[in-house]
């Protein structure tokens, strides 16, 4: 999803495992793939330009019918049940059983880097947050894969994937790889 954001890193990680890439910004674009990116950025931002390129309603359709879905920071925002201190106008695709609170790990200047143990990874992830959103809640049907601080920071449900933190940013490609493995 090209419409804001950190696309071209997910794009660059993704061809380099060998995916074929498109930007989609148009209805027209999304009918083109079989698995769609929501990268890190600004969810408000995303929200309306979601609306104001009439995306909104075709993403929610092809996540309903299952197209496997990947949100990265901003990206997982959208795809959450709920989002504390959002705007009151904010929309999202409530995909994932999560609720999560925006920029709970406090300003840009507060962002960290770590270590993450990941389920299915030998050895583990170095991972960027950036005005991360927290998760909240967990629902019982979401397959929690890495936690931070008693903190989910990459969860699975079905066909889709949240991490709060930024793997497109690293030249770790395993989290891409999961999510490739998936499609
Ligand atoms: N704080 C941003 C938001 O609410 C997310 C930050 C990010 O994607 N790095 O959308």
């Amino acid at each position: 999803m090209a419409l804001q954001g950190a696309f071209v890193a997910h794009e660059v990680m993704l061809q380099s495992l060998g995916a074929n890439t498109v930007q989609v910004r148009t209805p027209q674009d999304l009918q083109l793939v079989d698995a769609l990116v929501m990268p890190g950025g600004e969810s408000t931002t995303m929200s309306h330009l979601l609306n104001t390129s009439q995306l909104f309603d075709p993403i929610a359709k092809r996540i309903n019918d299952a197209m496997p879905v990947f949100g990265t920071c901003a990206g997982m925002i959208l795809l959450a049940k709920s989002i504390a201190d959002g705007r009151p106008d904010q929309c999202f695709f409530g995909a994932i059983d999560i609720d999560v609170q925006r920029n709970a790990y406090g300003r840009q200047v507060e962002s960290f880097e770590t270590d993450l143990t990941i389920t299915g990874l030998e050895t583990p992830f170095h991972a960027m947050f950036i005005r991360a959103p927290q998760v909240v809640r967990v629902g019982s049907d979401v397959e929690v894969l890495s936690s931070y601080e008693d903190k989910v920071v990459l969860a699975r449900q079905g066909s889709v994937m949240v991490a709060s933190f930024h793997p497109e940013l690293t030249s770790d490609s395993r989290i891409h790889s999961l999510f490739l493995r998936e499609v």
